[in-house]
């Protein structure tokens, strides 16, 4: 009884907080929902930011640049839970694949200040385009030894998940977190049901507490990845399809994991001098509220003003406000940068050996492909008219050749890599059916079942 009581709460809260409208964040909503669980949780997670933030900017070494020397690589993994029609609609496996890629391009270019639209961040903002100095890269070894592509991918019946940690259990028809303490965990999903539904991206971060085992990041399927073409299926209608196509949103996301916050301070829209205001971090201006749409904050030399502009006669917003921030709410074509202090408490995320995520610096191997093992491909398409093309990774163990079997595994021919990871052959000579191909890799063999398919014929 009690829990069910909790959960109507919890549904009551999340009707309220989230409703049908798209949230950018789900931020507040996951904290009302935290809350709901433990009456002290708001006064602890403060606390606990306070600390960080206090820390961070006190490591003087690194206050001057924003940055700091070293190399760290941290292992991500997605887990994809859709059904069919969210998989055809995100290209299938091949599309995965390539969203995966770009998404970590994305993260790799806003987190050390070489993002493609860099030119868009005004001159008064210049000493503020901070530089967090990390790099990220998909997983390529399991937590169980085995290759991986650095994604999973689990097809489900249903529309999608009606609670976000759902996402995050196998048993919950989502799918098991990878060990925390070696791995990012992004989970990519369709919200479905009046609690999540319009959330793009939600985070569980250490600060926040909670089952540790749900550690990462729960975003909306068809946001994963920078837009690549103009088929592509990203969230929004006609009208406001490209709010969110860039690959902001786990840019975002993985701000709030490395406990950065909202620029504008969560305070219901108040200034930080009132009495329930919060001012971030010292290097961003005083800000209301939330940015939505994008204000083109790339006027030279111009600025943008809110309600938090003038304090007794003073211009506290002299560069305006932190708009093209990350961690603001404007649109992924709108955000530019993370600003130095952000940098820094990020950075001091991997202190040695005290920062909360210290581990997922120490496990550079996850990155590897296991050597010797299996490879990954893919043939496609599947049934085929003839052309086929063949991908794989390229890697420690690289395509020998493949061979063209009939179902009776008498051999119809050979076929030679031309180009690596991928190259495309041609199987029109041969009669419509099915064939085996053989797949000799330098240490491991696999097999692919291929449909020709030559109408008429
Ligand atoms: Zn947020």
């Amino acid at each position: 009884m009690r829990k069910i009581l909790f959960w109507v709460a919890t549904y009551c809260f999340w009707v309220i907080t989230v409703g049908n409208a798209q949230q950018r964040c789900g931020l507040d909503a996951s904290m009302n929902i935290l809350e709901l669980r433990d009456p002290t949780f708001r006064q602890r997670f403060e606390s606990r930011k306070e600390e960080i933030n206090r820390n961070a900017l006190s490591a003087s070494h690194e206050k001057n640049s924003g940055t700091s020397a070293g190399d760290i690589t941290i292992p991500v993994v997605f887990h994809i839970v859709v059904n069919q029609g969210q998989y055809e609609k995100m290209g299938g496996k091949w599309g995965i694949e390539s969203r995966c890629k770009s998404q970590i391009d994305v993260l790799n270019e806003d987190f050390n200040r070489s993002n493609f639209d860099s030119s868009l961040v005004p001159e008064l903002w210049k000493p503020l385009y901070g530089n967090v100095g990390v790099h990220f890269a998909l997983a390529h070894t399991n937590p169980y030894g085995y290759p991986s592509p650095g994604y999973t991918i689990r097809l489900i019946s249903k529309a999608g998940v009606s609670e976000f940690d759902s996402a995050k259990y196998t048993n919950l028809g989502g799918t098991d977190a990878w060990d925390v303490n070696k791995y990012i965990n992004v989970w990519c999903v369709n919200f479905d049901g009046p609690s999540v539904s319009g959330l793009i991206g939600v985070t569980q971060s250490r600060s926040m507490g909670g089952d540790s085992s749900a550690l990462g990041i729960c975003m909306l399927y068809n946001v994963l990845g920078r837009r690549q073409d103009t088929a592509q299926s990203f969230p929004g209608n006609s009208k406001d399809s490209t709010w969110y196509d860039l690959g902001r949103t786990l840019t975002h996301e993985m701000g709030h994991f490395f406990e950065i916050w909202h620029v504008w301070g969560d305070d219901n829209g108040l200034c930080p001098w009132n009495p329930d205001g919060r001012r971030v971090l010292p290097d961003l201006p005083p800000q209301g509220g939330q940015t939505t749409t994008n204000p083109r904050y790339n006027i030279p030399g111009g600025t943008i003003h809110d309600g938090c502009s003038d304090s007794s006669g003073v211009d506290v917003q002299p560069i305006g406000i932190a708009c093209l921030d990350f961690m603001d709410y404007t649109d992924d074509s709108g955000m530019h940068l993370f600003t130095p202090d952000q940098a820094l408490v990020m950075r001091s995320m991997f202190a040695d050996p005290t920062g909360e995520s210290y581990s997922l610096t120490q496990h550079p191997e996850v990155l590897e492909w296991p050597v010797g093992a299996p490879q990954i491909f893919n043939v496609f398409p599947n049934p085929t008219t003839g052309v086929l093309t063949f991908y794989y990774d390229n890697n420690t163990n690289p395509l020998q050749y493949i061979t063209i079997c009939d179902v009776n595994g008498i051999k119809a021919g050979t076929v030679l890599p031309t180009a690596t990871p991928d190259f495309v052959f041609d199987i029109s000579w041969l009669r419509s059916g099915v064939y085996i191909l053989k797949i000799q890799f330098l240490h491991s063999v696999a097999t692919q079942k291929v449909v020709l398919y030559k109408p008429g014929k």
